[in-house]
């Protein structure tokens, strides 16, 4: 047998193992102390109770004759493409057809997936920090050739500090692909349609692909940030757009998500034009037999009226959550990004201590834990995130023993 090399050689050290290892170090030293968790990027508020009343109907309802589903369509139920086009796109202005929707388990997949549509020596820039999914995929893909200390032969990174306003400079040379996320995971900011509208203009001048990951496009609150890459004049021939019902409506248990490839979005082959909506297609159709019924209707009432209203409420109680951990870290003196588009606040660690050396501080003196913006990249050394997922008590007490813990740094 011969295995894939490249997933072998893979760096093991995954960012959340590491960090579940320190603390359970810890608590095995310390038994009885309180932890609270401000670190794993997981909702934790209950799906809502209209979308729990679609989802457990409709799965009763499979036990019957007339309501049993069996394979769905690949692509997702009609039903649901057209709640999330009159939901998600009429009200932004952006049309999008049904054959340019693809319903699926989740923007993890999706983003991990897409790569599969690119040559085998595509060129892969990303920003850095980054979700780490985009850079893996590509790894075990043979596609980022060797690992080094300073990360991939062959992969590009675009760093988003302070310094650049968390904007990438787009790269010299050309590239296949540009992975983007915004509102961003880790850094919790998020582009404007001013600073969106060069990176699409330079995608179609380089014929690069950007896969724009709109994962937490619910937790935007500014006027000047766009919602989807599609209200922005020319997307449609440079991006492909992934979307996901965890962070909004709490499916990260559900699974459920989409991705629009438009219709005009073409790779030039020596064979002619070949659409990449065409590609996907095929692609799912062989890979994929598609999202359960009970799981589509559910996302599908997470769109309705109703629906919506339920989701807002959680949304704005994580959103009330990182603006309390926002501004009572920058009150404690702490310099604080993100937070008011996103449920992740992103901060500057203290003089003197880098994010790992941070974390531990944080762990033995405070007893929460965050996540060292080190483990996103390398541009994330000196920073931190943490995270809105958490109930408003346990986010005020995390807060108060963070600022204690800074005062005597
Ligand atoms: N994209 C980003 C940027 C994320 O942070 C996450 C989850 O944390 C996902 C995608 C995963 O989404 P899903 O639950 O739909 O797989």
């Amino acid at each position: 047998m011969r295995i894939n090399t490249h997933l072998a050689h893979m760096n093991k050290a995954y960012l959340f193992a590491e960090i579940a290892a320190k603390v359970s170090e810890y608590t095995r030293q310390n038994p009885g102390r309180e932890i609270i968790r401000l670190g794993i990027g997981d909702v934790t508020r209950p799906i809502t109770p209209h979308v729990a009343e679609a989802f457990a109907q409709s799965a009763q309802a499979m036990s019957t004759p007339e309501g049993f589903h069996g394979y769905p369509p690949y692509e997702g139920y009609d039903f649901l493409l057209d709640a999330i086009i009159q939901a998600e796109y009429a009200p932004l202005g952006v049309s999008v057809g049904r054959d340019e929707l693809f319903v699926s388990d989740g923007a993890k997949s999706d983003t991990g997936n897409l790569q599969e549509l690119l040559a085998p020596d595509a060129l892969v820039a990303v920003t850095d920090p980054v979700y780490p999914v985009y850079v893996d995929s590509n790894a075990m893909a043979g596609r980022l050739g060797a690992h080094t200390k300073d990360g991939y032969e062959r992969l590009i990174t675009l760093p988003c500090t302070a310094e650049n306003g968390f904007v990438p400079s787009m790269p010299e040379q050309a590239v296949d692909v540009l992975y983007l996320c915004s509102p961003n995971n880790p850094t919790g900011t998020a582009l404007t349609y001013d600073q969106l509208r060069p990176i699409v203009q330079w995608a179609n001048e380089h014929g690069a692909l950007i896969v724009f990951d709109a994962a937490y496009k619910a937790y935007i609150t500014e006027q000047n940030v766009p919602h989807s890459i599609f209200e922005i004049e020319g997307a449609r021939t440079c991006a492909i757009e992934c979307c996901s019902f965890s962070k909004n409506a709490g499916f990260t248990g559900v699974r459920c998500a989409y991705t629009v490839i438009p219709r005009e979005l073409v790779a030039q082959t020596g064979e002619g034009p070949v659409r990449l909506n065409d590609l996907w297609r095929r692609r799912s159709e062989s890979r994929s037999n598609g999202v359960s019924y009970p799981v589509q209707r559910a996302a599908a009432a997470s769109l309705d009226e109703t629906g919506r209203a339920e989701t807002k409420a959680l949304v704005d109680g994580y959103l009330r959550n990182a603006s309390v951990i926002r501004e009572g870290l920058q009150a404690a003196g702490f310099t604080c990004y993100g937070g008011v588009n996103s449920p992740y606040v992103w901060l500057k660690t203290p003089e003197g201590l880098d994010s790992w050396g941070f974390f531990d501080r944080l762990l033995k003196e405070a007893q929460v834990v965050g996540t060292p913006g080190a483990g996103f990249g390398a541009a994330g050394e000196g920073y931190f995130r943490l995270t809105a997922f958490n109930t408003e008590e346990n986010t005020k007490r995390a807060v108060e023993r963070i600022a204690l813990a800074k005062s005597k740094m």
